[in-house]
């Protein structure tokens, strides 16, 4: 009989999983719960439960005086699809009230799954592959990284950085350096901090996947090779800042990079640096953009790092902009539903619940949806144009390049 193998689970997490009260306010609120109320478990609550029946069968009191009780193909395989339709928004930590930290919680389940052999998922294969091919998971030539620069005027200069040193490394990130239609997002980025007269500069072609992807599909290690690879650079590099247009990148960089590696520059999404530009004097809005606006919050910019103020402040600094809230906003904010590779594994599930925050924003009366995060702007931009919502998706730095005179 095939026992499950337990090292990978995190002891912390499987303490966590007997403090779950079964209370079920976490079902009320998953993005994927509220999708498929029927399946138990989809839910947190539900997950739980399961692999904590898991563990006691096989490694529980009477498993150890009457043997491992044999857990059927069919269970495991269950379960292991619906870990992986959780999106890892954090929206079960927010509103649990025994406080369990499900985000760190979930991955660990992916990466137990993985050892298992049980996972990844075939859809998620592909992706495994181009990260050690190609260096990204688009499939995407590795010579090409950098080719989104090409569309900026040479007045913008862009320091290779790994030749010369400069102040600032603009980490840009898969999605913004290879999709065409994201690419404006580096672009822009790019124009600001130049307008900005900030120092900064890139890796270039040299630049890595950051590894989100794979970690929050629970490939550890893989994770670990290509993080490796970024993190050698930085330290070549020395800047004294990182700063990311992705708030994948964002949460990976700041919080898994220092458990991989030693990273010494201050890691800043972009939203943070601009709002400090802003502050500073350095960067100013005196163009205007006229309309009513409402910034859907990144799950990892928001529940997983509390990066709230931020982008609301930029808009707010922006001439003949009036931001409005989505009534789920900040903390309480609804999924996008692109996120742990749900889009890539589930694209029907991805696009109803992107298709629920589309709802949300049109409610406000908002013109314009904005968020600071590639994943986002791709699946929110994708439901407007499916649905034919009259609502124009614009990246955050966009706006800020029209304010700026940069665009
Ligand atoms: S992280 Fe989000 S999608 Fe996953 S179980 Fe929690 S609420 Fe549901
Ligand atoms: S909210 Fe927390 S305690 Fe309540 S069922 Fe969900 S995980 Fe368990």
């Amino acid at each position: 009989m095939k026992k499950l193998d337990i090292s990978k689970l995190d002891v912390l997490a499987m303490m966590q999983f007997d403090a779950c009260t079964r209370c079920g306010e976490c079902t009320a609120t998953c993005p994927t719960g509220g999708e498929a109320q029927d399946v138990e478990l989809v839910t947190p609550r539900g997950k739980i439960l399961k692999l904590r029946d898991f563990y006691r069968r096989q490694y529980g009191l009477r498993a150890k005086i009457l043997g491992p009780k044999e857990i059927p193909e069919e269970e495991l395989k269950e379960l292991t699809s619906r870990a992986y339709e959780c999106t890892i928004c954090g929206q079960c930590r927010a509103v649990c009230p025994a406080h369990l930290d499900t985000i760190p919680m979930w991955e660990n389940m992916r990466e137990f799954l993985v050892a298992n052999g049980l996972a990844p998922l075939p859809a998620h294969e592909s992706i495994i592959k181009s990260v050690e091919n190609y260096g990204n998971p688009w499939m995407q030539p590795r010579v090409q990284r950098s080719r989104w620069a090409k569309r900026l005027d040479k007045e913008v200069k862009i320091k290779d950085v790994l030749k010369e040193s400069c102040e600032v490394l603009y980490f840009v990130g898969c999605t913004a350096a290879y999709d065409p239609n994201i690419r404006d997002m580096a672009i822009n980025t790019a124009k600001v901090l130049a307008k900005a007269k900030v120092d900064f500069g890139t890796l270039g072609n040299e630049e890595a996947c950051c590894g989100s992807t794979l970690l929050r599909t629970g490939l550890v290690e893989e994770a670990r090779k290509t993080a490796n690879k970024n993190i050698a650079m930085f330290e070549e590099a020395a800047p004294s800042l990182i700063v990311t247009s992705c708030a994948g990148c964002y949460k990976t960089l700041k919080q898994d990079y220092p458990k991989i590696g030693k990273v010494d520059a201050r890691i800043a999404h972009i939203t943070e640096y601009v709002l400090e530009l802003i502050d500073s004097g350095r960067l100013k809005l005196d163009g205007r953009v006229d309309g009513r606006v409402t910034f859907h919050d990144p799950c990892h910019l928001g529940r997983h790092n509390k990066l709230y103020d931020q982008p609301r402040r930029i808009l707010e600094s922006i001439p003949g902009l009036e931001l409005v809230e989505m009534e789920r906003n900040r903390e309480d904010a609804r999924c996008c539903g692109a996120g742990g590779g749900v889009k890539t594994a589930f694209p029907d599930l991805a696009q109803k619940i992107s298709s629920m925050r589309v709802e949300d924003a049109e409610r406000t009366g908002a013109a314009i949806l904005t968020t600071s995060c590639p994943f986002c702007y791709q699946s929110l931009k994708a439901t407007i144009e499916a649905k034919g919502s009259k609502l124009r998706m614009m990246d955050i730095m966009e706006l800020v390049a029209i304010a700026a005179d940069a665009a």
